[in-house]
């Protein structure tokens, strides 16, 4: 297909284009003991993922990587097979790291002639682990966030199962009755009605409702993988709900969290010094925008596609926002950065024109996992390694050296040229302030 396209062979193939001198250093490489499943992808980001790995992965870390190639012909012609052994592999080993990847909808179908259209790889694989994904910004000094106040990350998880989303909708005409009815499987002769709403009269013309659902197991799931999450960043946790007005349905969330917290967890917290609490949402929103930030938020479904969305932009640029999927046990880790493929970027990288595409937060989704890693096995020399390179891409962009949609965060419509730096070049001064860093250790 495609100008441009990444040689496939994963980590071999790789390992072939590294230089010399990393042959040189294999030596002093850090040893990593448990594997990591890697999950290349599509478009611009496979470009970057490439040159992450050579540059700023393969030559410091020995390391064993089981490769799954998710790009999107690779799951057309595994009949996306591909993206479910990569899911049961990540659970295998507890680390997952993932490049952004096309969801195909019908222009997609088109491009690549596919025989399906495939679903969504983070839904399946989401699906899979039982995993809730937090976003969490990468901040830089220098680069202006719409909420200024916002001086530490604020980490969204959320519940990423029923509510809205898998809810039953219709409109009606005409004067009516509508009801909500369960019937019970061990009592099928005497369900529960619920009435909703009685319209009477010939005024009435179209009227809509809806049923939605949720269940304790994936409730406990989320609320499980929101009290770990916290443990990990040793930061407050709320969830928000509408109580107030959705006393049983919210009411579950709310007591849910409450009971867990009670019995496995506020010990931990205490221990910490970090605390547990519900809000409303409408409290909540207004505590976020006046806070510093420094706590992980646990949304409902619909509040966070919503919420995670404008927190993403107070904090200023997509190219800094991170994404990990954890597993309600905590154990098990899947990152990758929030953005897409970047496709605008591909059709003028394909073409040989300049890109300048931010390649930091896939770079984090190697450091995260890469941490993750650390932490399972006890690893500190690899902890530090990931520590350090996290620090010198954020000392590189706070000495100036940045991408185009930071440029244009900092200095808006009138950045020019010479305050952003091309993709590829960008990928070198990052490799050559890497390397300088570890030298000086
Ligand atoms: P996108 O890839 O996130 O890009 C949207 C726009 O945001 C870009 O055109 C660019 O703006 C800016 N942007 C995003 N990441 C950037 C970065 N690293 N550096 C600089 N600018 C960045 O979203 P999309 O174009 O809607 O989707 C493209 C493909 O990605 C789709 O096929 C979609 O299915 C897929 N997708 C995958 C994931 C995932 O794997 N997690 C998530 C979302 C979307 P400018 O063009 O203005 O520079
Ligand atoms: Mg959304």
């Amino acid at each position: 297909m495609a100008l441009g396209r990444i040689a496939r062979g994963g980590v071999f193939g790789q390992l072939r284009n590294t230089s010399i001198t990393s042959f040189r250093r294999w030596n002093s490489r850090i040893a990593v003991k448990g594997k990591v499943v890697e999950m290349d992808g599509d478009e611009m980001t496979r470009v970057i993922w490439a040159q992450i790995k050579e540059k700023l992965i393969l030559p410091h870390l020995s390391l064993d990587i089981e490769y799954f190639d998710l790009g999107l012909e690779e799951r057309d012609r595994t009949q996306d097979q591909v993206t479910v052994d990569a899911a049961f592999a990540i659970l295998r080993h507890g680390v997952g790291i993932k490049c952004a990847t096309i969801t195909p909808d019908e222009a997609r179908v088109e491009e690549f002639n596919l025989s399906r259209m495939w679903k969504s790889p983070n839904g399946t694989i989401r699906g899979i682990l039982n995993g809730t994904v937090f976003r969490e910004p990468i901040l830089c000094d220098n680069i202006p966030k719409l909420v200024p106040g916002w001086k530490r990350a604020i980490v969204c998880g959320r519940h990423a199962y029923g509510d809205q989303y898998s809810a039953q909708d219709m409109v009606f005409s005409g004067a009516g009755r509508l009801e909500m009815k369960f019937t019970s499987e061990a009592n099928p002769t005497d369900p529960q009605v619920l009435h909703v709403q009685t319209r009477s009269g010939d005024a009435v013309r179209k009227w809509c409702g809806l049923t939605m659902f949720n269940t304790s197991e994936s409730i406990t799931g989320f609320a499980n993988a929101c009290f770990q999450t916290a443990i990990l960043k040793e930061w407050p946790l709320y969830l928000s709900t509408k109580n107030t007005i959705l006393k049983r349905y919210d009411g579950l969330f709310k007591d849910i969290f409450q009971d867990i917290y009670d019995s496995q967890y506020k010990a931990k917290f205490k221990e910490l010094g970090i605390w547990y609490e519900h809000r409303l949402i409408d409290d909540m929103v207004a505590q976020c925008l006046k806070s510093d930030g420094g706590f992980v938020w646990a949304l409902k479904n619909y509040d966070g596609d919503v919420l995670s969305d404008i927190v993403a932009q107070g904090y200023g640029s997509l190219g800094l926002m991170t994404s990990c999927l954890v597993t309600p046990d905590g154990k098990t880790m899947e990152s990758e950065a929030a953005h897409g493929t970047v496709t605008r970027h591909w059709r003028r990288y394909q073409q040989n024109e300049e890109t300048s595409t931010n390649p930091i937060a896939s770079i984090f989704a190697w450091t995260r996992g890469l941490a993750h890693r650390a932490k399972l096995d006890s690893n500190e020399e690899l902890a530090q390694f990931c520590a350090i390179l996290e620090s010198v891409c954020i000392d590189t962009i706070q000495a100036g050296d940045m991408t185009k949609d930071l440029a244009i965060c900092v200095k808006g419509s009138s950045a020019t040229s010479d305050d952003y730096i091309e993709t590829l070049k960008f990928m070198d001064l990052l490799g050559k302030n890497l390397t300088k860093r570890l030298q000086s250790r």
